[in-house]
């Protein structure tokens, strides 16, 4: 995708503070940390969202987990972090690349959300 946010620092065209890369998934720190730590985990394939996944993905969608524990150890959060996958207007994602949020930090992370 020419003009995905994601897809570019996928490529390296904009920059990102990356943690981890490999064949099919791509880490880096959020510009706009919620905790000390706050990772995206990201597809390197432009997949929009949980809601466009076809069964050719699901090998990908188990890495960006896999790598979860030691991204959050390798990164100040050895005692467990959260993981956050905004999908659509209801869970209000902002960037229609897939993505994994990845916080923690030394203290716990806070109720998952707010009861209204
Ligand atoms: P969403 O609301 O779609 O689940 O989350 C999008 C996330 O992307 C936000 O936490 C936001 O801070 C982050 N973000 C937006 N633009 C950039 C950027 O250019 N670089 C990085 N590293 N993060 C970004
Ligand atoms: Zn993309």
């Amino acid at each position: 995708m020419d003009n995905c946010l994601f897809c570019k620092i996928a490529r390296a065209e904009i920059p990102a503070r990356k943690v981890y890369e490999d064949d099919a998934v791509v880490a880096f720190h959020d510009i706009n940390p919620v905790r000390p730590l706050h990772l995206l985990v990201i597809p390197k394939k432009h997949i929009a969202s949980l809601a466009s996944i076809d069964d050719a993905d699901t090998p990908v969608l188990g890495r960006m987990l896999a790598i979860a524990d030691r991204l959050a150890r390798e990164n100040g959060s050895p005692e467990g972090f959260r993981v956050i996958i905004n999908t659509g207007r209801i869970g209000m994602q902002e960037v229609q690349h897939l993505h994994a949020h990845l916080i923690g930090g030394p203290e716990p992370v806070g109720p998952m959300l707010n009861r209204n």
